[in-house]
């Protein structure tokens, strides 16, 4: 006959008791994972397409400017690693609808970084946002970036001063034919990040230091940028100055 000796109920108590704690602790667990799936979720990046767009997840909804022509008139009077004054250099001249002096705009919200010593008269200008902080803009390669903008020439620069704040389209300097130049234009250089001299390189040209290749720059902006003359570069349009715009 069996009988049940003291120390098997005081097992048979401590396994139905474990039991239950662990069935308490899984039912709480379940509980809380259900609560947890009935939260609403607040941490997807606005970067994931959930509608199926045709646009695809690389969407970017984050607000930039573009980089815009810096002349209303496109007309490139002298290609980057050209035969003349441009051999071995990413620079263009650039001179509107003629031979008279014409305005150079604000290519992005920009910020004079510096005026370097020289006898033709550069600027050299930094993207940047409505306070003056360094900010990356959008240009036609598609990539965001950091940029200085050089423009040399203008025949008074007296009225720039370092630390002045141009909004993107706004009137920056003009066209001139201070220092080597025969006709009024302006010479364009574009540089990563911010930079404020100009050095001479290996091939005697006093230029932004960080040069970047120009051709992947600029837009054009629609209604606004006329092509006069492209020289065989070709530009990508859009119809604003920034995305969200
Ligand atoms: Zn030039």
């Amino acid at each position: 006959m069996a009988c049940i000796k003291a120390t098997d109920i005081k097992e048979y108590v401590m396994l139905v008791s474990i039991t239950g704690i662990k069935k308490f602790i899984l039912g709480l667990a379940s509980k809380i994972k259900t609560y947890k799936e009935d939260l609403p979720t607040d941490d997807k990046t606005p970067m994931e397409n959930e509608n199926g767009s045709e646009n695809g997840s690389n969407e970017v909804t984050e607000c930039f400017e573009y980089v815009v022509f810096p002349q209303r008139v496109i007309n490139i009077t002298q290609r980057a690693n050209g035969s003349l004054s441009h051999k071995k250099l990413q620079a263009w001249d650039i001179a509107d609808i003629d031979g008279n002096v014409q305005p150079i705009y604000a290519p992005c919200t920009v910020k004079v970084l510096a005026k370097p010593t020289s006898n033709a008269n550069s600027i050299l200008y930094g993207s940047c946002d409505d306070q003056g902080n360094k900010e990356a803009k959008m240009t036609e390669n598609g990539t965001l970036r950091v940029l200085t903008f050089n423009f040399t020439h203008d025949d008074d620069i007296s009225d720039v001063e370092v630390g002045m704040i141009f909004k993107s389209g706004e009137k920056i300097g003009d066209e001139g034919k201070e220092g080597y130049a025969t006709g009024n234009h302006s010479h364009v250089e574009v540089a990563e990040g911010w930079q404020y001299r100009k050095v001479t390189d290996d091939f005697g040209h006093y230029r932004i230091e960080n040069i970047t290749n120009i051709a992947d720059i600029f837009h054009q902006l629609r209604g606004w940028n006329v092509i006069k003359r492209s020289n065989g570069y070709t530009f990508k349009e859009v119809d604003k100055r920034g995305n969200c715009l």
